[in-house]
């Protein structure tokens, strides 16, 4: 790496390993975030890990890089100061989404219900995207199992596969 390169250049490149907070240890976020994190080249198919979810769901753009799975907007929010609330995401803080990341899948939650245009609302908590989250989240906890270079390339398939059917 140049020497000179940007310090977020670290972060993109997964070279700055995130260590969980007490609070997010033993939780399948932390053991995502972490898997991914540790795991860039092999198990990441060129994405960044996202903060509030920890799935390899970013593609490197500086700015305004939303996760597929979570909703959270990048705007590179990071312990120890994920209780700030996140102007680019709605007034919520990175601790907030987490934790309704964990319950849901979505860094949304039922009290959103109160600002969000209905259709929208329904259309992130309907019983359908409910399960389609479900099922992502599903074949990432499976990606992590695999060691199998052939294994990981079959899977990403699944995945993008999942993704464009959403
Ligand atoms: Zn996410």
């Amino acid at each position: 790496m140049m020497a000179n390169a940007p310090l977020r250049m670290e972060f993109l490149t997964g070279y700055a390993c995130w260590l969980p907070p007490e609070q997010w240890c033993g939780t399948r976020f932390a053991a995502r975030r972490m898997f991914f994190e540790g795991h860039f080249e092999t198990h990441c198919n060129r994405h960044m890990v996202c903060n509030a979810c920890g799935l390899p769901t970013l593609t490197l753009q500086i700015e305004s890089d939303y996760c597929s799975a979570c909703d959270w907007e990048d705007d590179f929010s990071e312990d120890p100061y994920a209780d700030e609330i996140s102007k680019m995401n709605g007034g919520v803080s990175l601790n907030q989404a987490r934790r309704n990341i964990l319950e849901k899948g979505t860094m949304f939650c039922d009290t959103d219900r109160n600002w969000m245009h209905p259709t929208s609302f329904e259309k992130i908590f309907s019983r359908r995207a409910q399960a389609h989250r479900d099922k992502l989240f599903q074949l990432f906890d499976e990606l992590m199992t695999y060691t199998d270079a052939a294994d990981v390339d079959r899977q990403w398939a699944t995945i993008d596969e999942h993704w464009r059917t959403a």
